[in-house]
């Protein structure tokens, strides 16, 4: 066994969750992302090489397998163009429900669910954690192992490495993704995944591979790529370890009374069902709430004009796979289709149109402009963007959902212009 210093040991953390930053709408990103810079290493590759060689060695990584890694190794200038690739725009809820739940999707996903039935069952009562819900995630990550990513995971990840924009975490990454070859549980030319390094039929860094993945077919060899066994075993161990609970879903899609107060709308707010219920939150079809004891939070992806859900712990867990609002709600949507539930009771409006970033910019300058702190305006609205676009619904007595709604942010621009 190699040995490891106790600094790898400690960065075992989900990440996945950077990954899809950057394709976060409007309402979905947790955090907003720091603008990006476009400065390059004035380090030469060889040079970075040399010295990254060094630091492996000692963390030690088998200099065979670090050779034979970078034999030919240089910056991959795809990678680099993703990395600093800006959205156009920020998807809405509906452009990403529908992207994401297509009918094929599910139609597919309810096959699989019966065909891999047992591998799922023995899962289930292993780890805990409900088919629906794995196959739903595999369905999200990668079309049920359709599309794993065709880059080279040592060179993508070695190119960010020595870029120096997010170099410290892409080291990490990188020495852990050597220790994966290094244990041999793939081959080099095998390890292939997204630009930035996510692996495998469910996405994993080699952070979360490292902390979480599992040989379920007892090969010896934790395969991500090829074993179905090892996948499904992997992401509900990993499930498992950050807190899901095998007794409860993930929430359900609710209306709201008309008198509802739109602050308490908010991940923040935990309240048991009945005190939602007492508020006069009902299901979609409304009838009484569930009679359980369970914390809930109400979140409302595409504004007070949108769809509102009640979530649980579940939904929590799924944010920190991967950490956007939107991404949880289609897990937990797509999940209750495979087990024969119907769609969303609200519709999309007619209207339903993704805020470009040159307006997301405007409107992030705008409530700078007005005294209400968005931050640096670029482009991306994630809750400092939300934040601000709520103090200032509060301040002008507006439904405060936090949400930029188009006519909302035409107010607020000409508002800062006048
Ligand atoms: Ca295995």
């Amino acid at each position: 066994m190699i040995r490891m210093k106790s600094f790898l040991k400690s960065i075992i953390l989900p990440v996945m969750a950077v990954i899809t930053m950057s394709f976060a709408n409007i309402s979905v990103s947790a955090q907003d992302t720091e603008t990006k810079t476009e400065t390059t290493n004035s380090v030469a590759p060889a040079e970075w090489l040399n010295t990254f060689k060094q630091t492996a060695l000692k963390e030690g990584i088998s200099e065979i397998t670090f050779d034979k890694a970078f034999a030919s190794w240089e910056p991959v200038e795809k990678v680099l163009y993703y990395d600093r690739r800006q959205p156009e725009f920020s998807r809405t809820f509906w452009g990403y429900i529908e992207r994401s739940i297509s009918k094929e999707r599910i139609e597919r996903g309810r096959r699989l669910l019966k065909e891999h039935k047992p591998l799922l069952n023995e899962v289930y009562q292993k780890f805990g954690v409900q088919p629906r819900f794995l196959v739903a995630f595999w369905g999200l990550e990668t079309n049920f192992g359709d599309y794993t990513g065709g880059f080279p995971v040592v060179d993508a990840l070695a190119t960010l490495a020595h870029d120096p924009r997010r170099s410290e975490f892409f080291t990490k990454e990188l020495l852990l993704a050597l220790q994966i070859l290094d244990q041999g549980h793939i081959a080099q030319d095998r390890m292939l995944g997204s630009w930035a390094g996510a692996m495998g039929q469910t996405q994993f860094m080699p952070s979360t591979f490292t902390g979480y993945a599992f040989d379920g077919d007892n090969d010896g060899k934790k395969d991500l790529w090829g074993s179905l066994t090892d996948v499904m075993y992997s992401s509900s161990n990993y499930l498992s370890q950050i807190g899901w609970n095998k007794d409860q879903t993930w929430g359900r899609e609710v209306k709201l009374p008309s008198n509802f107060n739109y602050e308490l709308a908010d991940l923040n707010v935990q309240k048991d069902l009945s005190e939602w219920q007492k508020l006069g939150v009902r299901r979609a079809n409304g009838t009484d709430l569930p009679l359980v004891v369970i914390d809930a939070s109400i979140v409302l992806p595409a504004g007070h004009k949108g769809p509102a859900f009640v979530v649980y712990n579940n939904f929590r867990k799924i944010m920190i796979w991967n950490r956007s609002i939107l991404y949880a709600i289609a897990v937990g949507h797509l999940a209750d289709q495979l087990q024969g539930k119907g769609g969303l009771v609200a519709k999309k409006p007619a209207n339903d149109k993704p805020l470009h970033r040159d307006e997301a910019i405007a409107l992030q300058t705008a409530l700078n402009i007005l005294g209400f702190n968005a931050g640096n305006p670029d482009g991306i609205l994630g809750s400092k963007t939300r934040a601000a676009v709520k103090e200032y619904q509060i301040r002008n007595d507006l439904p405060a959902d936090g949400y930029p709604e188009a006519s909302l942010v035409e107010r607020i621009i000409s508002e800062a212009n006048g």
